[in-house]
């Protein structure tokens, strides 16, 4: 059942992580958007609120372990408390490692996986205080396999489907929170806007022949936090069918 439910969202101010908002405000949720541009999330919270939903939202940057703190503060605060956390703020600049771009390395791992665990952090005293939760991560098919220079972008995306993995082995039998990975292909999204590499960007577009829509991720989402507490929604991967 989704109906009720406390979501928060990171990355919610565009691509998945928004229609991911959108979808479950419609389902019943109540909302917390949280993203750096507050002007997209103010506007994503006025349109779930006009169509009668409940939603609110909270600057992060998910670099900062306190940002991502006071995020979970903000959501208990308002809603008493935390009943999905949901890691999807991600980067994706692609590039080849001889190009060198060390400072994307960096900030590839500290929003991708740092940000993942900052946010796990937040969520597991509340839910284990609840004894119940459900973290849900973004991955990718990069966390499956590794494309060409995709190697950073990868590393962090199999670093996510690890840490997911073990969050389930450990917290789910003791705590009961759940814990899904979610492993989508191409998306359409602004995420490729990140790449400044241009060779990057040319070879993924010689092999992108077609690609999902968020709404598609959202569905995915929707379908994990949906299912009864006794069931636990382990990972949905989810390509475009003409992505090989
Ligand atoms: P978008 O670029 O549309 O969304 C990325 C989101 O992450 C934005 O809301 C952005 O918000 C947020 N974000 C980025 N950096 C930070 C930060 N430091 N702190 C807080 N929020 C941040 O791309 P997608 O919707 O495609 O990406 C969402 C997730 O899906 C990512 O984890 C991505 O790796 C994953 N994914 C995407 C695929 C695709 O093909 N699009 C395929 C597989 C996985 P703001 O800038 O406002 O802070």
């Amino acid at each position: 059942m989704i109906q009720d439910k406390v979501v928060v969202i990171t990355g919610a101010s565009s691509g998945i992580g928004q229609a991911t908002a959108l979808q479950l405000a419609k389902d019943g949720a109540k909302v917390v958007l949280s993203a750096r541009r507050t002007d997209r999330l103010e506007k994503t919270v006025q349109e779930i609120v006009q169509s009668g939903g409940i939603a609110s939202y909270f600057a992060a940057d998910v670099i900062s372990k306190t940002d991502v703190q006071a995020l979970a503060d903000f959501a208990m605060h308002t809603y008493g408390r935390i009943d999905v956390w949901v890691n999807n703020a991600g980067l994706m600049p692609l590039s080849y490692l001889n190009k060198r771009k060390i400072d994307e390395w960096e900030t590839m791992v500290d929003v991708n996986i740092k940000g993942v665990l900052y946010g796990i952090a937040a969520a597991i005293p509340i839910m284990e205080q609840q004894h119940s939760g459900h973290i849900i991560n973004v991955s990718s098919v990069a966390g499956h396999r590794v494309g060409m220079a995709g190697a950073v972008y990868s590393g962090t995306k199999f670093a996510v489907r690890a840490i997911t993995e073990g969050l389930r082995m450990e917290l789910s039998p003791t705590a009961n929170i759940r814990a899904t990975i979610i492993s989508p292909g191409l998306v359409e999204t602004e995420l490729l806007t990140t790449i400044t590499d241009e060779d990057a960007l040319i070879a993924l577009k010689a092999r992108a022949s077609s690609a999902l829509q968020s709404q598609d991720i959202a569905n995915a989402i929707a379908y994990a936090v949906d299912q009864p507490e006794w069931a636990s929604v382990n990972e949905i991967v989810i390509r475009p069918t003409t992505q090989p």
